[in-house]
């Protein structure tokens, strides 16, 4: 079982596939399923991004330094709201951001984290990485390598990486496992390259599940083989 693992999770696990905002189904699956690790006594970091609200590219007449810190702040919004989602039903949980000063986010700094953990809260680390250009995949990777993670379990809807595309493909194989090397070659598009490439250069393993089934959560992070599992 992992014992330290950062989740990252799309801004649309908060609203629905193409959805804006916060959808109470999405919500009540997502409590339900962090319920099944947190009583695992396990150290959890969350990253969440901004789809449901902004992604910087998507604001089309924006300078792209300016729409990403929109997106950067959604993030932030996201960290709160699931925050107070998870008091609500008994997850106690910390939102930690190097780029807002509010009175419930807490500074990134990495002794207090410890301590965060140790108390038995979540972690929800908020404002990405800080700089617009980058994504909130580059974010878990930063903040997994920093929490010093076992594991970044990346929440998708689909259930792994395949060698061709599994709608278009009978004949698509699931890989179970795949190197860096070979996802950055392949240019696997599940996830950002400079994630892979930090992720590598730390001896970290992504594992890229379908979140969207129930119970693949806690399989994940007690190591049952599921997903694809991107090793150095
Ligand atoms: N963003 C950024 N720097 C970061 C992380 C995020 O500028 O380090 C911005 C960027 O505009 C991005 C948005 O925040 O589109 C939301 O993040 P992301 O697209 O990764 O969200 P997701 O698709 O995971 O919901």
């Amino acid at each position: 079982m992992y014992k330290r693992v950062l989740l990252k999770l799309s801004g649309e696990a908060l609203s629905g596939e193409g959805g804006k905002g916060f959808s109470e189904k999405m919500l009540t699956y997502l409590v339900n399923e962090i319920q099944k690790i947190h009583s695992l006594n396990i150290k959890l970091g969350i990253v969440i991004g901004a789809g449901n609200i902004f992604r910087g590219k998507e604001l089309k007449d924006f300078r792209i330094q300016m729409a990403d810190q929109l997106g950067m702040l959604g993030t932030v919004i996201n960290s709160l709201y699931l925050k107070n989602v998870f008091e609500k039903n008994g997850i106690k949980s910390i939102v930690v951001s190097p780029i807002v000063n509010l009175p419930s986010v807490m500074p990134l700094k990495y002794d207090f984290i410890e301590q965060y953990f140790e108390a038995g809260y979540i972690v929800l680390f908020g404002g990405g990485t800080s700089n617009p250009l980058f994504t909130t995949d580059t974010a878990a990777a930063l903040r997994a390598v920093e929490m010093n993670a076992d594991i970044l379990v990346k929440a998708t809807k689909v259930d792994g990486i395949y060698d061709k595309d599994p709608k278009l493909f009978e004949d698509a194989k699931k890989y179970d496992i795949i190197t860096y090397e070979q996802a950055i070659k392949e240019q696997i598009k599940v996830m950002d390259t400079e994630a892979f490439s930090i992720c590598e250069k730390n001896n970290l393993s992504i594992l890229i599940i379908n979140f969207f089934k129930e119970g693949n959560l806690l399989k994940a992070v007690e190591g049952e083989n599921i997903g694809t599992k991107v090793n150095y």
